[in-house]
């Protein structure tokens, strides 16, 4: 069989090592028009744990999503000789009461993480909150993992076409995926996806945790550099590295009162399923075309995950093995 998947993300490349760990024989070109990792994926902070949202409640699936996001950063790290994350543990500060009930609640009911008073997370992290303590967040070096998983695609026998697919392209396949991020919204305008760009510094510091409150700080693979982000834009528009400092600085400083120096910055567009929703979206457009989006914030949470259902899905030809939360909705026309 031959298939086309379009964007070498966190998505397109999830995809394409489960179809080839399930059949080798299949013959997989993965286009990307500007490099392995070049979308949204390749500007993700690498902030990984099941606690996500405003409230940070339990996402759903998020245990079983995270162990298979696991597996494949471990098998990425075997590919490429390196670690490919660290279990840093994850601080989520409390911005304002609501967090802290929502956090108290959460304790009550969940056995992996713990409260820490505003002293105690000063003396971890220098910043003055009561915060939710989550040991089991990882950091994910997101380009070393793509790197990585790539390298065992591409020794699966994956081809990787450096060009932009358009839909004539189709016609010589038997499948199509697009996992193609943002994109997809102007392919498939009828999805009717919120697209939103953020920006991430990449600065000079150590961490030891990784943080989130009104904004995120995260490690890196290199000991005394972090990034730091705050953005989410639905205007799209391309800003610069004084810009994206400045609007990440005056979000970030009323919060976070340390001295950052700022060496560079990357961006990206998140595309979601909608507004009130953070389901990703797996699912068959038409005979051979399937779709993999709206990964939102928690790409590193559902791709691989996601990437193993649809593979699965595809080879057996039944959009019945998709669990219904990931389906388009009903309300949506192609
Ligand atoms: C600033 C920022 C920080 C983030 N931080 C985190 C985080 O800490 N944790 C987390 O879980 N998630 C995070 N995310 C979200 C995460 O990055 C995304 O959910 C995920 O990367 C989406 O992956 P994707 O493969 O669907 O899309 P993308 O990574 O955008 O990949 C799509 C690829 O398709 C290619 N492409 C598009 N059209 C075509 C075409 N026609 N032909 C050929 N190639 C094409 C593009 O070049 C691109 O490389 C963050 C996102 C941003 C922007």
């Amino acid at each position: 069989m031959r298939i086309a998947i379009v964007g070498g993300g966190l998505s397109g490349l999830a995809v394409c090592y489960h179809l080839l760990s399930k059949d080798r024989t299949l013959k997989i070109e993965l286009f990307e028009k500007e490099g392995i990792g070049s979308g949204a994926s390749g500007a993700a902070a690498g902030l990984l744990h099941p606690y996500t949202g405003s409230l940070a409640q339990l996402n759903w699936g998020s245990k079983d999503a995270i162990a298979a996001t696991i597996q494949l950063l471990n098998a990425a790290a075997h590919a490429i000789g390196k670690s490919t994350y660290k279990k840093s543990g994850i601080v989520r500060c409390a911005i304002n009461l609501e967090d802290q009930k929502s956090f108290s609640k959460i304790v009550q009911t969940q056995d992996d993480v713990s409260l820490w008073d505003p002293d105690h997370t000063y003396n971890q992290t220098g910043i003055y909150r009561p915060a939710l303590f989550i040991p089991g967040g990882l950091s994910v070096y997101t380009d070393l993992y793509l790197k990585g998983i790539w390298i065992l695609c591409a020794h699966y026998g994956a081809k990787l076409v450096s060009q932009t697919f358009i839909l004539n392209d189709s016609a010589h396949f038997d499948k199509v995926i697009l996992a193609c991020g943002a994109d997809i919204a102007n392919l498939y305008p009828s999805l009717n996806l919120v697209l939103k760009r953020g920006e991430i510094l990449i600065c000079e510091k150590k961490l030891i945790y990784g943080i989130i409150g009104n904004g995120y700080l995260s490690l890196t693979d290199q000991s005394n550099i972090c990034y730091l982000g705050t953005t989410s834009r639905k205007d799209l528009k391309y800003i610069t590295l004084d810009e994206a400092t400045n609007l990440i600085r005056y979000q970030i400083d009323p919060w976070v009162k340390m001295d950052i120096k700022v060496l560079g910055y990357k961006s990206g567009i998140r595309v979601y399923r909608s507004l009130d929703s953070y389901y990703p979206i797996i699912d068959q457009l038409d005979s051979k075309t399937w779709c993999f989006t709206g990964l939102g914030s928690r790409g590193l949470m559902y791709h691989a995950y996601l990437g193993y259902i649809l593979a699965k899905a595809i080879l057996q030809q039944s959009s019945n093995l998709i669990p219904r939360p990931f389906k388009i909705s009903n309300k949506t026309v192609i």
